[in-house]
This record gives structure tokens, C-alpha cells and sequence, in this order.
């Protein structure tokens, strides 16, 4: 249900620390920002996980984005990226069908492993797609939640009742016994899974590490 870490754990992020994200506009439809923050809040009481939305951001998608940046400080894990793209920017792997893709990065450093960034990038092309939680298929909401749910570390499942599966069947979104139970599993409930400092990041580019990918096709 998930990718696994050096010692054999489910990969997951640092859950006494923050979650940062930061929205692109650029391309965003009027009710990103609802959508994304209402997944968050759905998000953050299914893991105990403290998701935080910091703003928005004129930066967009690539494949080779950085992993840290220097804020003045120090140097620092960058916020997840989430950015509506159309299929190809950035070199991102979206083909015209898929709804989006998520690209969490996990770093190891000696007996440290953990996600520490990523991005979330859904398909501009899919104009077709309707706000809100309305249906498990065709709305920006659950669609959202399901890229989120990769960026935590959950994979997919068969149980086409489930938001993990694949490509989920119709009806109102909610996340089912089983993404619940994943979502625990990667949340609070297991502590704390410090990060390896930043420094470790710096001149590492997310292409150049494994890292589970997502395609959603429009289910037949
Ligand atoms: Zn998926």
C-alpha cells in the first residue's frame, strides 16, 4: 500500500513537523485554492498531519525542480508545489488523459529517510473536470485528495471503492476503510521520522532519485 523505507517501514514524512505546500496560480482554476484546501482539512484529520498551505507562488512544475533553497536562515526543504500544468511543461510526465501526478521525493542520509518535498501537478488540459467533491471521477476535489494521498506515501489499490485505487469509480468522495487505515499508518499515530537535514539536498535534483510516479487515465 505504500513504498518502503531502508528499514523495511512504510516511507513517510517527518509527522512532527509541518507538511508545506504552495499553489501555483498560474493556470489554477478560480477554485483551487477552495478545493486544495478543503482536501487538506480532510487530509490532515485522516493522518493527524499538520498540512500547511502557505500561499501562493508564481514558480512552476519542472522535473528538475530543486530540493532546497536557502531562505537566509539556512538552508531548507522547499514546500510541496502543487501547479495545474498542461501536459509536457517542465518535462513533467502528464500525458493528455491523466487527471494529474504526484511526485513526492524521499531522501536517505545514514539511518534518516523520509519524504522532505515534492510536487503535486494536475492536468490544465482536463477542462472537462468539475470543482468541488461532487464525484469520485471527474472532480478536481477528489482528484486532489488522490495525488495528496501519493504525496504521503500511499500507492494504489485494486478496491475500486477505495480513492487510492487506480481510477476510482463514481459517486460522492470519501476515503474508504482501507485509505483511512493507510492514511493512519503514515500519520501521527507513528511518530515522529525526522527528516535528514537540508544540507543533504543541496545539488541533488529530484530527477536523479527513484520516486513513485502517478498517471490517471480516464477510466473506461
Ligand atoms: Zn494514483
Amino acid at each position: 500500500m505504500w513504498g518502503l523505507d531502508h528499514r523495511g517501514a512504510p516511507l513517510r514524512w517527518d509527522a512532527c513537523e509541518p507538511i508545506r505546500l504552495v499553489l501555483s496560480e498560474q493556470g489554477a482554476p478560480d477554485h483551487a485554492v477552495r478545493d486544495l484546501t478543503a482536501a487538506l482539512m480532510v487530509l490532515r484529520d485522516a493522518t493527524g498531519l499538520d498540512l500547511q498551505l502557505l500561499g501562493t507562488t508564481d514558480e512552476r512544475p519542472r522535473v528538475d525542480r530543486p530540493l532546497v533553497e536557502d531562505d537566509g536562515t539556512g538552508w531548507q526543504w522547499r514546500p510541496v508545489l502543487v501547479a495545474w500544468a498542461q501536459p509536457g511543461e517542465g518535462g513533467i510526465a502528464l500525458t493528455t488523459l491523466d487527471r494529474g501526478v504526484a511526485l513526492p521525493v524521499s531522501v536517505r542520509d545514514g539511518e534518516q529517510e523520509a519524504y522532505v518535498t515534492g510536487q503535486v501537478v494536475l492536468n490544465a488540459a482536463r477542462t472537462d473536470l468539475i470543482d468541488g467533491f461532487a464525484d469520485r471521477r471527474d472532480a478536481i476535489g477528489a482528484t486532489l485528495l488522490h495525488e495528496l494521498g501519493h504525496l504521503l506515501g500511499l500507492a494504489h489499490v485494486e478496491d475500486v471503492s477505495q480513492l487510492m485505487s487506480t481510477d476510482p469509480g463514481s459517486g460522492p468522495v470519501v476515503l474508504g476503510a482501507g485509505d483511512l487505515a493507510g492514511l493512519r499508518a503514515i500519520g501521527a499515530q507513528s511518530g515522529c521520522n525526522p527528516a535528514p537535514p537540508a544540507e543533504a539536498g543541496r545539488g541533488l535534483s529530484p530527477g536523479r532519485h527513484p520516486r513513485p510516479t502517478d498517471h490517471h487515465r480516464q477510466g473506461g
